[in-house]
């Protein structure tokens, strides 16, 4: 028996990336899925592994014309929602000076990573609290928690995110819907390794963080899953941090068991 056995899934953004080891992990346990993404190509693709549990819809999320229409399919080809992965995001690999960045770009920020989540919370709501209610996980970021220089509109949105999660676990619990976020540190996707080096190299750049290494998009799936599913029915505005320890203090270099000197992968 699967751990997600029977449930009905939407995860967007899940072309690739952690969305696409969701939804790999979601269908290993049982589950359907509605794969939604602006890629098309890669997501018809990632679908297509899946097989018969898995379809894949062309979506903005930051569309509020688009939702009902997802949600719509979603019902038509595998029922009510019981899960909803707000995963979808961009601008995690856009290093930019706050004083430098153009107002269409923070705009076109806060429009998919925060609206996006608020409007797809709003499109999935009343088909799963009819349905007996259900789980929405949403991506944030270590960056909610522990904002970086050079990501100051990412951090903002995923500030917005862990906030947003935290008031929609209040609102909905008593309708029967838990409402999580994971925040990941360093994984080795487009967005997180965005030069594209291999996962070895890419860990030398975590230096940072307690576990010195970079993870597998699967290792972020691994905690939606968890979040999904009927293990955590009592977890509900609980953030999740993914993130090799880097959001877990100030590691001071200077004092003794701070970081190594040499960075390992
Ligand atoms: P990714 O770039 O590989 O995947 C993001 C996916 O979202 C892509 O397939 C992209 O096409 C899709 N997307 C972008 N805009 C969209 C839109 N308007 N509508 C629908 N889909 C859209 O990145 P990822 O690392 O897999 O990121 C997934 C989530 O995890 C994001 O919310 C990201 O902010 C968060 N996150 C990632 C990391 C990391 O290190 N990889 C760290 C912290 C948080």
């Amino acid at each position: 028996m699967g751990r997600l056995e029977g449930k009905t899934t939407i995860v967007t953004g899940a072309a690739r990336g952690i969305g696409a080891a969701t939804a790999r992990r979601f269908v290993a346990e049982g589950a359907n899925v509605l794969l939604t993404d602006v890629l098309v190509d890669d997501g018809k693709a990632t679908a297509a592994e899946l097989g018969s549990a898995a379809r894949f819809a062309e979506h903005d999320v930051s569309d509020e014309t688009q939702w009902p229409k997802i949600v719509e399919l979603c019902e038509r080809e595998f029922g009510a929602p019981s899960v909803l992965v707000n995963n979808a995001g961009i601008g995690g690999a856009h290093f930019e000076l706050l004083e430098t960045l153009s107002p269409d770009l923070a705009r076109k920020i806060l429009d998919i990573n925060v609206i996006g989540v608020m409007l797809g919370i709003q499109a999935v709501v009343p088909a799963m609290a009819a349905a007996g209610g259900g789980s929405i996980v949403n991506l944030s970021s270590t960056a909610s928690v522990s904002p970086m220089n050079a990501l100051a509109i990412y951090s903002a949105s995923k500030s917005a995110v862990s906030g947003m999660t935290k008031a929609a676990a209040m609102e909905l619990g008593p309708r029967g819907i838990r409402v999580n976020s994971v925040q990941p540190g360093g994984a080795d996707t487009a967005m997180g390794n965005a030069m594209g080096v291999p996962l070895e190299e890419y860990s030398k750049y975590q230096g940072h963080t307690p576990l010195q290494r970079a993870c597998h998009a699967d290792e972020i799936a691994s905690g939606v899953l968890y979040l999904a599913s009927d293990e955590s029915l009592h977890c509900t505005g609980t953030e999740l941090l993914i993130d090799g320890g880097q959001a877990a203090g100030v590691w001071m270099k200077t004092l003794p068991g701070g970081p190594p000197r040499r960075k390992r992968s």
